[in-house]
């Protein structure tokens, strides 16, 4: 049984722990990006990752990175992409709730951070091309050729211990030891057989995302998801805000969250909303549209969830299936089953179990021919978006705005760029927040180390 997130009290760590100038907890997005900005700058830096290998929920997703002004979107001739256009979207889809500072630290350090994990590491990313998702204006979200989240750790993962960081797997951190001032000294980890070991660091990133795998926490601070499946990753248990409560962090956009609307049941996987976008439709099994698709899948899975049965079924052609089969969840769906075919209206009705006359007048004025498809799907929880307060630089406030003095967060352990409600989540604010903060927290981290040796000599 695993050791509940606590603070420990002291003030120095155990004699003999080794001293390391980064401790990262959680080996996702965040961390492994932060690991390898922080190689670059000869920093040395220890992951530690509480499952047997690196991942997390950036294992589970798509593997989708929104940035403007790569070299990546230049080459596929987008020229008119900016941060401040990327911000404007941010914030036009979170109707302006977006925490300012971090919309504007986070679009603009997206396009070096893809661009030093492109030139400096070899992650060979391309741009998703031929639908705009909910909310861009601009074809700005990057993918591996894979186009899977499996991928991209696969590929961080390797290029962060080729740049020399170290990565301790099956090692769970759930004690951070703090002096009365709040400075983190270390942490504790505990091992799978029980064994505790310790770590004396100078700073921390706390990189270990938020709450949805916390079934208790969902159900205080996101009642309206709490019966919802949550597709995440179950070790995002909230220990970031655990830790941070007991060290008088404030805490920040705690209602904002990732929903999907498009979770395949009973299959379990993700049904990409570009055929949404691109003209499909969603259905209750009464045969009735509910809402504007075009809107934005998050959102989408409280609409989702509010009908009969807390189901829908996507409804869409051939032309669609087809763009579908180019994403590999898609696929793996296609192959478990999800599709299923109607020849015409009457036969969709049958499978949907609706009165033919109400699917003719869902589908009166689409461009939808027969035959059909369809699949059944519920609303999910992917991420939650609210966490840790933190500055512009990723260093952890405290409820009254001050700095703690070597602690950071980042990814989905801080609050994001989503607001405080399901609706401001626009789709890759959840990479954003993890790849752009990780880059940030690691240029932080930088500085300090650089600070203090200069104080030393
Ligand atoms: C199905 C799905 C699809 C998605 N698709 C996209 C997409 O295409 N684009 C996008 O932008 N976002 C997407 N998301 C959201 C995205 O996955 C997350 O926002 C992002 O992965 C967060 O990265 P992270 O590094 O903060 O956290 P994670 O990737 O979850 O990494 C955190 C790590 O910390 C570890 N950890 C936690 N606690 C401890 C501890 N106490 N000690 C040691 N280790 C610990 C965890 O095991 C985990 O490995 C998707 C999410 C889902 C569920």
């Amino acid at each position: 049984m695993p050791a509940a997130p606590t603070i420990r009290r002291e003030h120095q760590m155990p004699e003999g722990t080794t001293p390391v100038p980064v401790a990262i907890v959680g080996a996702g997005a965040c961390g492994l990006t932060a690991a390898l900005m922080l190689r670059d700058a000869g920093i040395d830096c220890v992951l530690l990752e509480r499952d047997a290998q690196a991942g997390g929920s950036t294992a589970l997703s798509s593997g989708f990175i929104p940035a403007a002004g790569t070299q990546v979107q230049r080459q596929a001739g987008v020229l008119t992409d900016s941060a401040a256009t990327f911000a404007a979207d941010i914030q036009a889809k979170a109707h302006g709730d977006a925490a300012p500072h971090l919309v504007a630290a986070y679009t603009q350090a997206a396009a070096p951070a893809l661009d030093a994990l492109q030139q400096r590491h070899g992650l060979d990313f391309e741009l998703l091309q031929g639908f705009l998702y909910p909310g861009h204006s601009q074809l700005r979200m990057h993918t591996l050729p894979q186009k899977t989240g499996a991928a991209l750790v696969a590929a961080l993962e390797a290029a962060a211990l080729r740049a020399g960081a170290w990565l301790l797997t099956s090692a769970q951190v759930h004690e951070l030891w703090a002096d009365d001032r709040g400075r983190v000294l270390g942490l504790a980890y505990q091992r799978p057989d029980g064994r505790v070991e310790h770590l004396a660091c100078q700073t921390l990133l706390l990189a270990c995302n938020g709450f949805g795998g916390n079934a208790a926490m969902v159900q205080t601070l996101l009642p309206e998801m709490q019966n919802a499946t949550y597709a995440g990753h179950a070790g995002n248990d909230g220990s970031a805000i655990t830790w941070g409560r007991a060290l008088g962090a404030g805490l920040a956009d705690l209602g904002g969250y990732q929903g999907h609307g498009s979770w395949a049941v009973p299959q379990g996987a993700l049904i990409t909303w570009a055929l949404m976008m691109e003209g499909g439709i969603q259905l209750n099994t009464q045969g009735e549209r509910f809402h504007d698709e075009t809107a934005g899948y998050s959102e989408a899975a409280v609409h989702v969830l509010a009908q009969p049965g807390g189901v829908a079924y996507n409804v869409f052609d051939q032309r669609l299936l087809d763009l579908g089969r180019g994403f590999p969840d898609f696929v793996a769906a296609e192959a478990a089953g999800a599709v299923k075919h109607a020849a015409d209206a009457a036969a969709l009705a049958a499978l949907l179990g609706c009165d033919l006359s109400a699917l003719q007048h869902s589908l009166h004025g689409t461009a939808l021919q027969a035959p059909y498809c369809a699949i059944k799907v519920t609303g999910a929880l992917f991420h939650t978006q609210g966490g840790l307060d933190i500055d512009a630089r990723c260093r952890v406030l405290t409820a009254s705005g001050q700095a703690l003095p070597n602690l950071l967060a980042a990814g989905g352990a801080a609050r994001g760029v989503s607001g405080n409600a399901v609706w401001g989540y626009l789709s890759g604010n959840g990479l954003l927040s993890a790849v752009a903060g990780g880059y940030i927290a690691a240029q932080t981290a930088t500085s300090t180390q650089t600070a203090q040796q200069t104080h030393i000599t």
